[in-house]
């Protein structure tokens, strides 16, 4: 299949002929210290899974965003030393010189488009565990990061950097810097956010020194400076030096001098780097999830940048909407607009604005998955777009699918994520595609979920679905149409997937922690109950052990419809996993604006109908609580039945339908994997789905050495 001519212009020849002229604004280049940007959408760094042992996985998936025409593309965060070693995250290094050629893969990958690549040379201070490298961790004054997930705990405490130490930091940035510019990148950075070396000598709180890096703000910036000109002295001008901060904390911060510590901070280096990034200190409030911030959150906290520095500022706030981009740009707030998330969810974004075709962007729902890959020490993989990560594994592309050349006709059952996005890559690749769904509207799980506390945005999931699919000739849409077997084969395709999603069941939990017995009472509850408005009483107990989002958000909802709420778990927080999704903070600050009582590591086992009886997960200690009704969030099991009766009444005879299981229906997940699900299903009509190329490293002759000094 040839290439569509709206996916094939480099960022830098951008044709504006059909671009909106209120949007034209976004292509105008800029010059950032020797090197121009095309346009002004800018991939900030972001953590994406990917290291030195997926050179190619990272290299095809920031090829793809420059390709869609993200003017700058950056990695994420690059360690310049094995002191900066955030094992067993993800994280890619620059130690040596044998760590070059795997970056210069990105960087041709993203100049063969025309575009800008950047690199995060970063030093994680305390913040990292060292477990790999077992070097004490570096910090001003032998102030720890102690984290209370239990993911990131680590009982290593930092060292008090001496004079030597940092000197021996600045060299390690200018070899870094050497590197990276061997390696082909255009734009260095010098990180002092979110916890990490230079913000720490920014803060008093880690900064206790009384030499010249502490004490007066004055000397607190020295550090970061230092590290500025370290890079730019290397760098010459071959490159930009870009500076990564954090802003949230300082600009709280009183000043004698300035308006904030962080006016302050901006005034003594405003023009030292090339080009300000600013951001958010935690990543809870950095990467927040839409559940609780909502688009263009920072600018509150950055809006005043522009105003002290006259270079370039770029910034991020889960922008996904032109209009806001622009009215950024028109208001001075930003000169680039940054994109991490919006970037994953489509990397084809800039290029659709461009060509105006905005109502075809995939727009980021906000969910964090792709953050939460991160924490699982895995390649990126993002709700809504399910190619994210498989650009090169699986050759999947975000805008182009390979045409069938047997336009078979394909029955998907189930209008829900995996049903949605099955349809609509079946229809790409040019089948006839016949969908049907037993409710009154399309989205499935995330029609109904879309209307609890914080989760409208999650509906874009279904809108940009059943929008697509709306614009293509090829597909019949059905809804208030529940098929059954026999319906099912009688539509007569050749294909039919069934996407019939999951339910969840009343079971309770074992002291083994694993779903038993269901708990059989007319006033115990499902969330489908809650939804359909089944559920009646006024002391609800929300006992959860999926862990994810949806206890907490149905504690919130069942509260804020006036009922007196409990949630329980046998977790050690309400919503575990969150964590992983940089919700768990505000998941406690919802439940305790609600009024919700909140018990873990506790475990149900009865109810009465006016009481029900629970214990403490470890040692039994029995809890009750008065409650008329139970909502019980735990074990899910596919609603396959369809499925199974297709299976034992294909007809005998003639052509008989191939028949597949997707989403939730084949195995019960996150809305993620449904689409993946979907998607993987759709592309294997045509490709070899299952199968997908391992990357290697790309070793040096002989093993490196790497010293702590
Ligand atoms: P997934 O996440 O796998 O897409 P969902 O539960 O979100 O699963 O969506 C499944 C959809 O399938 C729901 O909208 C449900 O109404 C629909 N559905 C279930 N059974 C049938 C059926 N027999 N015929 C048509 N639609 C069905
Ligand atoms: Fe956005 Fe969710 Fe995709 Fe991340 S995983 S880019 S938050 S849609």
């Amino acid at each position: 299949m040839g290439q569509p001519e709206h996916i094939s212009s480099p960022a830098n020849t951008a044709d504006l002929s059909e671009c909106h002229p209120s949007h034209q604004i976004l292509f105008e280049p800029i010059q950032i210290g020797p090197v121009v940007a095309p346009n002004r959408f800018y991939q900030v760094p972001h953590a994406s899974g990917m290291t030195e042992a997926n050179p190619r996985v990272r290299a095809a998936f920031r090829e793809t965003k420059a390709e869609g025409g993200w003017g700058v593309v950056s990695t994420g965060a690059v360690s310049i030393h094995p002191s900066s070693d955030d094992s067993p995250l993800p994280f890619a290094r620059l130690w040596s010189e044998a760590d070059i050629a795997s970056h210069a893969l990105t960087t041709e990958a993203i100049h063969r488009h025309g575009s800008l690549a950047a690199v995060e040379l970063w030093h994680g201070g305390a913040v990292v565990m060292n477990r790999t490298s077992r070097l004490p961790p570096l910090s001003p004054s032998g102030i720890s990061w102690a984290a209370t997930h239990i993911g990131f705990m680590g009982q290593l405490r930092p060292k008090k950097m001496t004079g030597a130490d940092i000197d021996d930091v600045l060299e390690w940035q200018r070899l870094a810097t050497r590197r990276a510019l061997d390696a082909g990148f255009d734009i260095l950075y010098v990180y002092a956010g979110m916890g990490y070396l230079g913000y720490e000598f920014l803060l008093p709180e880690y900064n206790h020194r009384d030499d010249g890096y502490g004490g007066p703000l004055e000397n607190r910036v020295r550090f970061v400076r230092e590290m500025l000109e370290v890079t730019r002295d290397e760098a010459g001008d071959r490159a930009a030096v870009a500076l990564r901060i954090s802003l949230e904390e300082l600009r709280g911060k009183p000043s004698e001098h300035y308006e904030s510590e962080a006016h302050g901070v901006v005034s003594l280096l405003s023009n030292v780097p090339d080009l300000w990034d600013v951001k958010m200190d935690s990543s809870p409030n950095d990467c927040g999830a839409s559940r609780f911030r909502p688009e263009g959150a920072h600018e509150p906290i950055i809006d005043f940048v522009k105003r002290v520095t006259d270079r370039p500022v770029v910034g991020v706030g889960r922008f996904t909407s032109p209009d806001t981009m622009v009215s950024q740009i028109r208001r001075g707030v930003l000169d680039l607009i940054g994109g991490a998330r919006a970037s994953i969810a489509d990397p084809f974004l800039p290029n659709k604005v461009r060509q105006g075709r905005s109502d075809d962007i995939r727009e980021c729902i906000g969910c964090n998955i792709c953050i939460a890959s991160w924490h699982d020490g895995v390649p990126v993989r993002c709700t809504q777009n399910a190619t994210a990560g498989e650009e090169w594994r699986r050759g999947w592309h975000p805008e182009r699918f390979t045409r069938t050349e047997k336009p078979a006709s394909l029955l998907v059952i189930g209008g829900g994520p995996a049903g949605l996005e099955a349809a609509h890559v079946a229809a790409k690749q040019g089948f006839e595609v016949t969908i049907a769904e037993r409710a009154d509207d399309w989205g499935g799980r995330v029609l109904q979920e879309s209307q609890l506390p914080g989760l409208a945005t999650w509906r874009r999931v279904r809108d940009y679905r059943v929008w697509a699919l709306s614009q293509m000739g090829n597909v019949s849409m059905f809804t208030n149409s529940e098929l059954d077997a026999e319906a099912a084969i009688s539509v007569g395709a050749e294909h039919i997937a069934v996407a019939t999603g999951a339910r969840w069941t009343r079971r309770l939990y074992s002291a083994l922690e694993i779903a038993v017995d269901a708990l059989d009472h007319p006033q115990v509850y499902t969330p489908e109950d809650v939804y359909s408005e089944r559920l009646i009483g006024d002391r609800v107990l929300v006992f959860d052990y999926d862990n994810y989002y949806l206890g907490g958000v149905l504690a919130e909802h069942l509260a804020a419809q006036g009922r007196t709420v409990t949630y329980a778990t046998p977790a050690g927080h309400a919503s575990a996993w969150t964590f992983m999704t940089n919700e768990l903070p505000f998941v406690y600050q919802a439940l305790a604006h609600r009024g919700v009582d909140i018990h873990t590591t506790t475990n149900l086992i009865g109810f009465d109908g006016t009481r029900a009886a629970m214990q403490n997960l470890f040692n039994a200690t029995p809890l009750e609580i008065d409650a008329d009704s139970i909502v019980i969030v735990g074990h899910r099991e596919s609603r396959d039945t369809v499925f199974e009766a297709l299976v034992a009444s294909k007809p005998s005879g003639g052509e008989q339908p191939c028949l597949h299981l997707i989403g939730d229906a084949l195995a019960p997940g996150a809305i993620v994997h449904a689409v993946h699900s979907g998607h993987t299903f759709a592309r294997g009509l045509v490709d070899e789905e299952t199968i997908y190329l391992r990357d290697e490293p790309i070793v040096p002759a002989e093993p490196t050495r790497v010293f702590p000094r």
